[in-house]
């Protein structure tokens, strides 16, 4: 899943029409609004052509089922709108494109209100899953085209449910309109996968360069992301159900005009019944199918996104801030587990606790962002002399505790003696300032007597205590 790098490049995020208007310069604010209205009128003037074509019906024939295969060009441009730029850009142009359709139609205003509202619907799918599940719409990779996939199959049957509308008021022969509605959602699918997906995938690098020039500012960062997941979510999930109320309605409406006695006109109805019920199980099978897909990827990405928290989290909590290195607590876990490993074994184990030399002077003198700076330039003196299979760490505010294991007293001498003379020769450029800077350095081994990893460290202590005593820039080993 491709959610790692930078969730905020792929996360749905809308132009706000308000925010456009509020704060867009007088260019952008005309600019976008002229394109959009151009927009609008092309996709009025492609869904009329729909009608005066007859590209909502195009007989084919598949595994056996007879459908009549929808195209729909409004239905393209609005899904580039609502995955470049938001669901209502998306959603206006494509309500009044099918709103005029159907009025050219002949259909009658309730009726060409209520089926405008199916591609919106769709449209609606579709942005909750890309809000939900934050994936990018490039759909430059396999798992990008894949949840656009599925999300053009949901959207594409929850805005096909207008076909039952369109088949009612038209008078269709009842048996046809089953064909219609399998035509319709599959011709809608296959248009946004074959036609809106590639259009989406080749426009996305220009539309994201020009979000990136025109557009930081009027972008939509309202935080409580939750609370508009809630609230789309009860829309579409009450937009499906008053859909299928309405539906539902209409069909019991017209087998009720069947005149009371005439067998031949209430088997007719029941069969409209019977036919409209079975759309409803497979417009609702499906659904189902694609929420459990949804919760399920849903879960995944939350769970992916709890457990690199977690590792950033306890990464973060066993770092020094400054120097990068493990930080004291990480380093009493690493002790424990070396004592527990190593203690009463024939494995041999060191530890250099370092300290610097007249620190408070450095700090005195040159100031304590100067002072950060000396202990950054040992922290990373420290860990290229001792290398990556040695523990080092920040144990207090200047001081560092190496753990080398397999290492005994003439090894962790040449490395402390490394360390020291390293130092001694090179002096710290902070600034203008060449700050030069010496350690003491214990030494000590574990022993067989030690009861605990704090004996251990106890000595190491002592060693560097003796060192300071000695004169400094020393390394003494502790017995
Ligand atoms: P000695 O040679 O005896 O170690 O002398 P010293 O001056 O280094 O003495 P000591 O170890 O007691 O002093 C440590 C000083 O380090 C005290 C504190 O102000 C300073 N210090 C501790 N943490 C930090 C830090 O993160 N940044 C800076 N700039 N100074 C720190
Ligand atoms: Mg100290
Ligand atoms: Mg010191």
């Amino acid at each position: 899943m491709d959610t790692t790098n930078s969730n905020n490049a792929i996360a749905y995020r809308a132009f706000s029409i308000g925010a456009l208007l509020r704060h867009g310069t007088l260019r952008e604010r005309w600019g976008a609004l002229a394109a959009w209205l151009a927009l609008g009128v092309v996709c009025i003037l492609s869904g009329l052509a729909t009608t005066s074509q007859g590209w909502y019906g195009m007989p084919l024939e598949f595994g056996g089922v007879h459908f009549y295969l929808t195209l729909y060009a409004p239905q393209i441009l609005c899904t580039l709108l609502v995955l470049g730029v938001g669901w209502v850009w998306g959603a206006i142009p494509a309500y009044a494109s099918t709103l005029t359709l159907a009025l050219y139609a002949g259909m009658p205003w309730p009726w060409a209100a209520l089926f405008a509202c199916a591609d919106p619907l769709g449209f609606g799918v579709m942005a909750i899953g890309y809000r939900a599940i934050p994936t990018r719409r490039n759909l430059s990779s396999w798992f990008s085209w894949l949840f656009y996939i599925q999300l053009s199959f949901a959207a594409s049957v929850c805005s096909s449910t207008g076909a039952l509308i369109w088949g009612y008021t038209n008078h269709i022969d009842h048996s046809s309109i089953l064909a219609i509605w399998y035509g319709w959602w599959f011709g809608i699918f296959l248009q946004s996968v074959f036609i809106a997906g590639p259009l989406m995938a080749w426009l996305w690098p220009r539309m994201l360069s020009w979000r990136q020039r025109y557009s930081r500012p009027i972008l939509n960062t309202r935080k409580d992301v939750r609370r508009r997941i809630l609230y789309m979510l009860s829309t579409v999930t009450a937009g499906v159900l008053l859909y299928g109320f309405q539906t539902m309605q209409l069909s019991v409406h017209q087998s009720e005009l069947a005149p009371p006695g005439d067998l031949a006109a209430l088997q007719h109805a029941l069969s409209l019944i019977r036919q409209t019920l079975w759309a409803f199980f497979w417009v609702f099978a499906v659904i189902i199918v694609f929420t459990s897909l949804m919760g399920y990827q849903l879960y995944r990405y939350y769970q992916e996104t709890n457990d690199r928290l977690l590792l950033e989290s306890r990464t973060l909590a066993r770092t020094d801030g400054l120097t990068g290195l493990l930080n004291r607590r990480a380093m009493d876990e690493h002790l424990q587990a070396a004592f527990e490993r190593l203690h009463g074994t024939s494995h041999r184990a060191s530890l250099l606790l370092i300290d610097i030399d007249h620190f408070k002077r450095i700090n005195d003198q040159y100031g304590h962002p100067a002072g950060d700076a000396v202990i950054c330039h040992i922290a990373a003196l420290i860990r290229q002399v001792v290398g990556e299979s040695n523990t080092a760490t920040r144990y207090g505010g200047e001081e560092f505790l190496v753990l080398l294991p397999e290492t005994g007293i003439p090894g962790s001498m040449l490395l402390a003696e490394r360390l020291r003379s390293c130092l001694a020769e090179n002096s710290v450029l902070y600034e203008a300032h060449s700050i030069g800077c010496q350690v003491s350095i214990g030494i000590a081994e574990l022993q067989a007597g030690d009861t605990g990893y704090s004996d251990w460290l106890r000595r190491a202590d002592r060693a560097l205590y003796e060192a300071k005593q000695t004169g400094r820039d020393r390394i003494v080993i502790g017995h």
